[in-house]
C-alpha cells in the first residue's frame, strides 16, 4: 500500500483498512482546516487503488471487516470509479461489513440520487461529513462552501438511499460572537436532517490557516472551556431528532456520548456539572495532535 502525506481518518475508523482513493481535498478552502493545505488535490486511478487493495489482502488476509477510503471528499470520485473500487473490495474481502468515505454537501450536489443508490448497492455504508455548523453566517465566515439548506437537502438525498450519515459539528467555530446562533442553528439543521451519528469536535486554532491568523490578530475569539461546554449544552438541549451523539475526539472538553433523545437528560446534567469544574482543570490540545 502506498500512502501520500498525512493520512487523516475519523477515530471511529481506527480499526479500518485505510486505502487512499484521493489525495488532498478538492475544496481546501475552509479557513480553520490545515489537513491538506499544502497538498494538490488529485484522484488516484482505479488501477492503482485496486493494486493497493490487492496488496492489503495479501498482507492482512481476506477477513478485513471495514475499509475507509481517505482523503478529503472521496465522494467526489466519478460514481463508476468509486463503485468499481467498492465492488473490488467486496470481492477481495468477503467479510466486509462497512466501507466509508469523507464527503460534504457541496459534493453530494454533484451526484443524482440514483448514483447514491448505486454506491449503496456496491457497498458504501457510511459517509463522514463535516457540516461544522448549521449557522449560515458561520458557514460563510469559515468558507465551508455550502449553506444550511444544502446540508439538509443534500444530506436527506443521501440518507434516503440507505447510506448512513455521520455529521461532524465543530464546537466554538462561530467564536464568542456567534456561539448562541451556532448552537441553535446547528441543532435546527441536525433536527431537520437527522443523521445517524452526530460527532462533536472542538475548534483548536491550527497554525498556518487563515483562522489561526484571525485568532492571533484578535479578530476571532476562541471560547474558553466553560463557554465551549455551555455551547455544547445549548446545542444538545435543542436536539429533538433521534441519533447517536459522540464526542469521540481529543479536542473536546466534555466527553458526552449517548442516544438522543433517551440519554439527553443525563448528557445535559453531565455538561452542567462540568461548568462547575474550575477552568484551569481543562487542557486545550495542541493542533499538532489533532
Ligand atoms: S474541512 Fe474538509 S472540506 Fe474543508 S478544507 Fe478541510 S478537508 Fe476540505
Amino acid at each position: 500500500m502506498r500512502y501520500e502525506g498525512t493520512v487523516y481518518r475519523p477515530p471511529s475508523e481506527a480499526d479500518s483498512l485505510l486505502i487512499q482513493a484521493t489525495i488532498g481535498c478538492p475544496h481546501n478552502q475552509c479557513t480553520f482546516c490545515g489537513m491538506y493545505r499544502k497538498t494538490k488535490f488529485r484522484i488516484r486511478s482505479v488501477a492503482e487503488i485496486k493494486e493497493d487493495l490487492r496488496e492489503a489482502r495479501n498482507y492482512f488476509g481476506n477477513d478485513v471487516q471495514s475499509v475507509f477510503f481517505p482523503d478529503g471528499n472521496t465522494i467526489l470520485m466519478k460514481t463508476d470509479q468509486l463503485a468499481a473500487i467498492l465492488d473490488y473490495a467486496n470481492q477481495l474481502f468477503p467479510q466486509l461489513k462497512r466501507m466509508t468515505v469523507y464527503g460534504s454537501a457541496q459534493y453530494f450536489k454533484l451526484k443524482k440520487q440514483n448514483e447514491f443508490h448505486r454506491l449503496r448497492n456496491a457497498g458504501l455504508t457510511r459517509i463522514h461529513s463535516g457540516m461544522e455548523s448549521g449557522d449560515d453566517e458561520t458557514l460563510r465566515n469559515i468558507n465551508k462552501g455550502c449553506t444550511s439548506i444544502e446540508i439538509i437537502e443534500e444530506g436527506c438525498k443521501v440518507k434516503e438511499t440507505g447510506i448512513e450519515l455521520s455529521e461532524y459539528i465543530l464546537i466554538g467555530i462561530g467564536g464568542r460572537e456567534r456561539t448562541k446562533q451556532h448552537a441553535l442553528e446547528s441543532a435546527r439543521v441536525l433536527n431537520a436532517l437527522t443523521p445517524d451519528f452526530v460527532r462533536l469536535r472542538t475548534y483548536v486554532p491550527w497554525l498556518g490557516t487563515p483562522l489561526y491568523e484571525d485568532y492571533q490578530q484578535g479578530r476571532f475569539h476562541l471560547l474558553s472551556p466553560h463557554e465551549a461546554i455551555k455551547e455544547t449544552h445549548l446545542l444538545v438541549a435543542n436536539l429533538t431528532g433521534s441519533f447517536q451523539l459522540y464526542s469521540d475526539h481529543v479536542s473536546n472538553f466534555a466527553w458526552v456520548n449517548g442516544n438522543i433523545p433517551k440519554d439527553k437528560p443525563d448528557i445535559l446534567e453531565t455538561l452542567e456539572q462540568l461548568t462547575k469544574v474550575p477552568e484551569d482543570n481543562f487542557r486545550q490540545v495542541d493542533s499538532r495532535f489533532l
